[in-house]
């Protein structure tokens, strides 16, 4: 038999950008439930949460535990390794050049969402339920979602967060279509242990005719997590060798940079795609993270964006929607100030992306140009890094709260 439960918001999806929503919601004194699996802690992958992240979770109280094993990303370096006639120049963008200790914080995924969870069940267990199964079914009315578990119960919210990934079914029941492209790429990533030489906090991204190789530091001063983003048939290639000849294969690929490698986690291949919601909210719904926008992990831009949907969000909550938290302009005023953000993300990121992997001088010189120009001008290099790193409403907030920090530390 079917029982109805009321909360404020219902946050579909328990992924990271879940977890974080709706710690966000119920820091607004919103009653909230949290639908969606438990996580299985078998996430390969790390996220560099650059720029505004870092106040951002400070500020939900978030920063201290996740930081705790993350290595501080202080130099980015580009390397052209495209064999192609017209080389860019190798470009190192420092960020103390733009007064910031560092862009921002490398995390092992498991870990970030494991303190999450936890942050979850301490903080905030009075106001958000978790409901550890998946939702069925989504039903957007004008007074109200109602979200149907697979076990038979019933949510009822004032407004329902789609966090709930590429097939999100919230998304689906607010009938928003998506533009969905595909690459001819997949990224494998790995952790790596490279004992003779330390990262120094360098991120380093060569730049390959099947798009980026880049190593990021990792848990501690030597070692670092790799995403390779090659033909799928490669990706394939690498996962299936012997640990012993992936070291030497992937050190090749590294030019050697760090010395020889030690492989020190089970390879895991992602697909790349791109997609991108037509508009980021419907009748009680508000659309976030990879519900709304999905790219290649380049520049790591996907997660940062998402948390600067939800922080958007709030803004707009405690703004406009004390009375009503999905009330039709709360969601609308969402959807109107997230576009610019993530379509120029999107765009930013496809164009990166095309111009390593197409065999059309265009792009490609465009891109030699550009990095040639950053190199001798520094005006321009410092626009780029601060370009990459945030929305350009927020740097001012990203440089006092990464500052601090490290001056505490
Ligand atoms: C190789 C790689 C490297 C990356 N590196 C970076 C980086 O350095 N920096 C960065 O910012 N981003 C990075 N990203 C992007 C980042 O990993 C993603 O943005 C992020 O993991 C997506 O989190 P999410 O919570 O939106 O989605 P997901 O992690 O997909 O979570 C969706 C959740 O919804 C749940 N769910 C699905 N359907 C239902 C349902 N019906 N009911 C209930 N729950 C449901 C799922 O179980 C899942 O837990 C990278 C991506 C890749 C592929």
């Amino acid at each position: 038999m079917s029982h109805e439960r009321k909360v404020d918001v219902a946050v579909v999806g328990s992924g990271p950008a879940g977890h974080v929503a709706a710690i966000q919601m119920a820091k607004l004194g919103l009653s909230c439930v949290l639908i969606g699996p438990e996580h299985g802690g078998e996430d390969g992958r790390t996220t560099a949460l650059l720029g505004s992240s870092v106040p951002y979770l400070q500020s939900l109280g978030l920063w201290d535990g996740i930081a705790a094993e993350g290595q501080a990303l202080k130099i980015m370096r580009l390397i052209d390794d495209t064999g192609r006639l017209f080389k860019a120049p190798t470009t190192e963008f420092d960020s103390s050049e733009i007064d910031l200790e560092a862009f921002g914080y490398n995390i092992d995924n498991n870990r970030l969402v494991a303190t999450l969870h936890a942050a979850l069940e301490v903080q905030d267990q009075e106001r958000v339920i978790q409901d550890k199964q998946l939702a069925r079914s989504v039903r957007l009315e004008s007074d109200g979602a109602m979200i149907e578990m697979e076990d038979g119960s019933v949510w009822q919210a004032r407004l329902a967060i789609a966090a709930d990934g590429r097939k999100s079914i919230v998304r689906e029941a607010a009938g928003v279509e998506m533009r969905k492209w595909a690459y001819p790429q997949t990224a494998m990533v790995v952790n790596l242990h490279h004992p003779s030489t330390p990262h120094n906090n360098i991120s380093t991204e060569f730049h390959t005719k099947t798009g980026p190789f880049t190593l990021v530091p990792y848990r501690d001063g030597f070692t670092s997590s790799l995403v390779c983003v090659v033909k799928p048939e490669d990706a394939e290639r690498l996962k299936g060798m012997d640990r012993h000849l992936l070291a030497l294969e992937l050190e090749r690929r590294a030019h050697s940079i760090y010395g020889a490698f030690e492989v020190i986690s089970d390879p895991q291949s992602f697909p790349l795609s791109g997609m991108v919601a037509k508009q980021f909210y419907g009748p009680r719904a508000a659309l976030i993270a990879e519900s709304a926008h999905a790219f290649p992990p380049i520049g790591a831009q996907g997660l940062n964006l998402s948390l600067r949907d939800i922080s958007s969000l709030a803004d707009v909550i405690r703004e406009d929607g004390a009375g009503d938290p999905g009330a039709d302009d709360v969601v609308q005023t969402y959807g109107q100030l997230r576009r610019s953000d993530i379509w120029s993300r999107t765009a930013g990121v496809h164009m990166l992306n095309m111009s390593l992997i197409s065999a059309l001088p265009f792009g490609q010189g465009a891109r030699t140009a550009g990095l040639a120009l950053a190199n001798m001008v520094p005006s321009l290099r410092k626009l780029m890094m601060k370009a990459g790193l945030d929305a350009p409403t927020k740097i001012g907030w990203t440089a006092d709260a990464i500052n601090k920090r490290e001056k505490h530390s």
